[in-house]
């Protein structure tokens, strides 16, 4: 087998989130999450595919009883542009009425698939419906969103990495970086 570099780092403009800025914001996530969540009912509700080192990551700092589902949507293809449909490719597995979800995210961008899921998820009658995001770019919101806990705020920038893809690729990188605008005109 042919040695390949580990990280595509030719393809990243900048760096804007390194692991460790990540770990740490992780780790306060946790922390409020387990303080909120005492003595409730725990249901971790993640978005894939963008989300799992973050799910992975932050139910490893959250010291109350939970449990962990998936939900994946499509709104993205191989394109930086949200289309605004949602549709539903993977549905949880266990029902979470009556239960405490929080739902964890990877970006929440235009808004329009948090708007999707929070409403998909409350007509299942959960006791309360949460967010956690741990990127938010405001700047291209169209749909309101409520977001209960919040890693960071960045500009209107195409980011990939710590789950996040562009055309699948990328989600292995430990940071949050800034895609070269030439790797995805060039995909076009
Ligand atoms: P929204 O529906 O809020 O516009 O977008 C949510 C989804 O779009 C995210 O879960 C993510 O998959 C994708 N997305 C939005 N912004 C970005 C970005 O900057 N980079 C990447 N890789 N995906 C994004």
């Amino acid at each position: 087998m042919r040695a390949t570099p580990a990280l595509p780092a030719d393809d990243i403009a900048e760096v804007l989130i390194d692991a460790a800025a990540i770990q740490a914001k992780v780790g306060e996530l946790g922390a409020r999450i387990s303080a909120d969540y005492r003595g409730r009912d725990l249901a971790l509700v993640s978005i894939l595919k963008g989300s799992l080192p973050f799910l992975a990551d932050l139910m490893r700092r959250i010291e109350v009883p939970l449990s962990v589902d998936f939900m994946e949507v499509s709104s993205y293809g191989a394109t930086t542009e949200s289309s605004g449909v949602v549709r539903i490719v993977k549905d949880i597995a266990n029902s979470v009425e009556g239960r405490d979800v929080l739902v964890v995210e990877d970006i929440v961008d235009t808004g329009n698939t948090l708007a999707f899921v929070l409403e998909h998820l409350r007509s299942q009658r959960p006791s309360s419906v949460r967010l956690c995001t741990l990127l938010d770019k405001p700047a291209r919101r169209v749909v309101p969103i409520e977001i209960d806990y919040r890693g960071f705020e960045i500009p209107d920038r195409f980011v990939v990495g710590y789950g996040l893809d562009f055309a699948e690729r990328y989600r292995n990188l430990p940071f949050i970086g800034v895609l070269r605008p030439e790797v995805y005109r060039s995909a076009m």
